[in-house]
């Protein structure tokens, strides 16, 4: 679930709270302060999330998109594409362990946008 959708529900209320990992005030909306917002927050949280820099995600990524052939592989729909033709899509790690990222993909299924509920924190 996003930190957006979730902020959509406190409404008009105004609600300032501090930073879910330091005491600093979080931004409007959020319970995370400046610093934390976006993927520091998110590798703190969880640290695996690291394994997204690795060279070797990458390299696994676009051997399991090309596996894919352009369909999501949980549940069969075909991709969207963006203007430049490469699809829209998530990967998400079997064993969700973001640092495991065999080159051949074996350990990435590729998903359309819903069958990973549009998360942002795609593992
Ligand atoms: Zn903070
Ligand atoms: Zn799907």
């Amino acid at each position: 679930m996003s930190i957006f959708r979730q902020s959509q529900n406190t409404g008009l209320r105004l609600h300032v709270s501090s930073c879910r990992y330091c005491s600093s005030p979080a931004l409007p909306g959020t319970d995370l302060c400046e610093a934390h917002t976006g993927e520091a927050g998110r590798l703190l949280f969880n640290p695996k999330r690291a394994g997204y820099r690795l060279k070797a995600y990458r390299i696994a990524r676009r051997a399991a998109i090309r596996r894919a052939n352009g369909h999501c592989e949980k549940c069969g729909a075909k991709l969207k594409r963006r203007p430049n033709r490469s699809v829209i899509c998530q990967t998400h790690h079997k064993d969700d362990d973001p640092t495991n990222n065999p080159l051949d993909g074996s350990n990435l299924d590729v998903c359309c946008l819903d069958c990973h509920s549009g998360s942002r924190s795609p593992t």
